[in-house]
């Protein structure tokens, strides 16, 4: 695979540079598969000429290009204009261009026909994608891939132009001419075709954790229940000024998604407090706002230039976020794609927006490197190249790099000790009400639920009932404590098991019980009543024969307390005791 590259100035030098190039090619028998062209300007003017040359001296090759935010040549920024031309060496090596016009047909029937083409082409081993700046999410675009035999890789950038904030873009193709609309797919491959791809983001999460509770599409409404806008002022101080996108370019949001972490940056505050962002984020994510480190992305790219100069590639198309231009800016643009210069030759775009496919789903990402590294026939002896990543370091960690580890360790301390706290919370708002013996309700709960069920009475009738263990002492004398507590516990459980929802149980002291039976008179509350009596008498204990309860019943009042209303169920029990025992008796 050789690479060639013209820089084009004007139509003059450039005719003379393709004439001599062609003479070159005629003499030593090579053919060029592809020209591929990037392009800081946009008018449609300018690039009919620069296809026109492409044409005049090689009509049979096909080209594709896009507009771009800076165009990546080795590793540089290169001129407005720069024009590559690909040459396969080996005959087995294959590219094919197709472009859809996504302002005439649905995203849907795009992705079906490429899918249909992938199968149709059983050499093919990596898709490359330019699109030209969406209007909404291309969720759908990258979802309608997932049925892409999961062996083709899957990359490519959006388009993008001089100004990040604009929403201009054009590809173009040899297929299907200009468009500002249109997605452009090349296919690679072929048997002796390697290819493989990556992705470098080195922004770490920072601070606290957030979840998107409103969203629509690429809107994000709110964050934690409060406006995203709101998020970004209070934590970062951003104003909502014509600045927003440049201020908040270096704090994307940070989440995971199909399994590979995705960063969104915001594009635009909007008057009801969202923040419109570079690409959908699904309700449910949980996020963090994220940082640039220079130092992590430094290790990242140390870290993946290894395994990109150990496939040794002929080739490598680099797709960067615009947003990383700009970060880098105080050192040199391309300052972070350095490293892979030694490694093979390049080419690439600052770009809208980037896709990968990682464990066989194709995303859209923003504020990241995507390298697809691309080699014809096995690895060559000359291609043990050195990396120049390991030269490549920060010398001293910088200051806002170590405060932000040091606010995100703390974070996330927080929010452990947080979550601690709310189970001991949980902890102590149970014990609060319940029983610790039974697990019903305490007397303090059980008597509070009444005190409502009486300022409802107007609304819905309820019925009391209230239970003793007979000769409970003696069992305890007999038998001994522990056993009395199995006995107050098998009460329990049939009170537990009272129709919830519509009965609230509680431990009234002792071996005494309240229910609280909601909707229901005295007639039905006897007749429950009843059955758990019946219930009890008929329960085997293991070491203690089958003891017995009595219970007294009534119907709430409209003008009861608490008090009249206990007093009067205490009485009914009293009388049931009194004439007898394991019996009910309605007051
Ligand atoms: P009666 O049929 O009239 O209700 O007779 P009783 O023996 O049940 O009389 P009383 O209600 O006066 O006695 C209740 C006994 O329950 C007294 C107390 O020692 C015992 N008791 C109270 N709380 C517990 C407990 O949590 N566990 C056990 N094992 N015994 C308890
Ligand atoms: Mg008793
Ligand atoms: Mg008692």
């Amino acid at each position: 695979m050789k690479h060639f590259q013209f820089e084009y100035d004007s139509v003059e030098n450039f005719t003379q540079k393709l004439a001599g190039f062609r003479d070159s090619c005629d003499s030593s028998g090579m053919q060029p598969k592809l020209f591929q062209i990037y392009s800081e300007v946009l008018e449609a003017g300018v690039i009919h000429e620069v296809c026109g040359v492409i044409e005049q001296f090689f009509p049979d090759t096909p080209y594709l290009g896009c507009s771009t935010s800076g165009n990546i040549i080795d590793c540089r920024l290169s001129r407005d204009i720069t024009v590559v031309c690909t040459v396969f060496e080996l005959p087995s090596t294959k590219v094919q261009i197709f472009q859809y016009d996504l302002s005439k047909e649905p995203v849907e029937t795009i992705t079906k026909a490429i899918v249909e083409e992938t199968g149709k082409n059983p050499w093919v081993k990596a898709i490359e994608m330019y699109f030209t700046i969406p209007e909404g999410s291309t969720t759908r675009f990258c979802d309608g891939l997932k049925e892409i035999r999961p062996d083709i890789q899957i990359f490519g950038g959006v388009s993008c132009s001089d100004d990040i904030t604009s929403d201009d873009s054009c590809v173009f193709s040899k297929a299907d001419g200009f468009s500002e609309n249109s997605i452009l797919i090349v296919f690679y491959g072929g048997e002796d075709f390697h290819v493989d791809s990556i992705k470098v983001t080195g922004w770490k999460p920072l601070g606290r954790k957030f979840h998107v509770t409103k969203s629509n599409g690429s809107v994000l409404q709110e964050l934690d229940g409060i406006p995203a806008y709101d998020v970004y002022h209070k934590y970062l101080n951003i104003k909502n000024d014509e600045n927003f996108f440049y201020n908040t370019l270096e704090f994307p949001l940070f989440y995971e998604h199909n399994d590979t972490t995705i960063l969104r940056t915001p594009v635009a505050s909007n008057a009801d407090g969202s923040i419109t962002m570079t690409s959908d984020i699904d309700i449910g994510s949980v996020v963090r706002i994220s940082y640039g480190d220079p130092g992590t992305i430094v290790e990242s790219i140390r870290h993946d230039s290894r395994k990109i100069a150990e496939f040794a590639p002929d080739l490598l198309h680099i797709f960067s976020c615009a947003a990383r231009r700009t970060f880098w800016t105080d050192k040199e643009p391309t300052y972070e794609i350095e490293p892979f210069k030694e490694i093979s030759p390049s080419c690439g775009f600052f770009s809208h927006g980037e896709f990968l496919r990682t464990n066989g789903s194709l995303n859209q990402h923003n504020v990241t490197l995507v390298i697809a590294a691309m080699r014809e026939g096995e690895k060559k002896e000359q291609t043990a190249r050195t990396t120049a990543a390991d030269g490549h370091s920060l010398s001293k960690v910088p200051l806002v790099s170590r405060l932000a580890t040091f606010i995100s360790v703390t974070s996330l301390e927080l929010e452990d000790m947080n979550k601690k706290l709310e189970l001991v919370n949980e902890k102590l708002k149970t014990a609060a009400i319940i029983d610790g013996l039974t697990g019903l309700y305490n007397r303090k709960e059980i008597q509070s639920q009444i005190e409502q069920s009486l300022l409802k009475i107007g609304e819905e009738k309820f019925s009391l009932v209230m239970l003793d263990i007979d000769n409970f002492k003696m069992v305890n004398d007999t038998y001994g404590h522990q056993e009395g507590d199995s006995v107050i516990v098998g009460l329990a459980n049939i009170l537990r098991d009272e129709r919830p929802g519509h009965v609230s149980s509680g431990r009234w002291g002792g071996e005494e019980f309240m229910m609280l039976l909601h909707n229901t008179d005295a007639g039905a509350a006897a007749y429950i009543a009843d059955l758990i009596r019946q219930c009890f008498a008929n329960t085997v204990f293991p070491s203690i024969r089958p003891q017995t309860i009595s219970l007294g019943v009534t119907q709430a009042k409209e003008d009861d307390s608490l008090d009249t209303l206990c007093t009067r169920v205490d009485a009914a029990l009293y009388k049931a005791k009194k004439s007898g025992k394991n019996r009910v008796v309605v007051v």
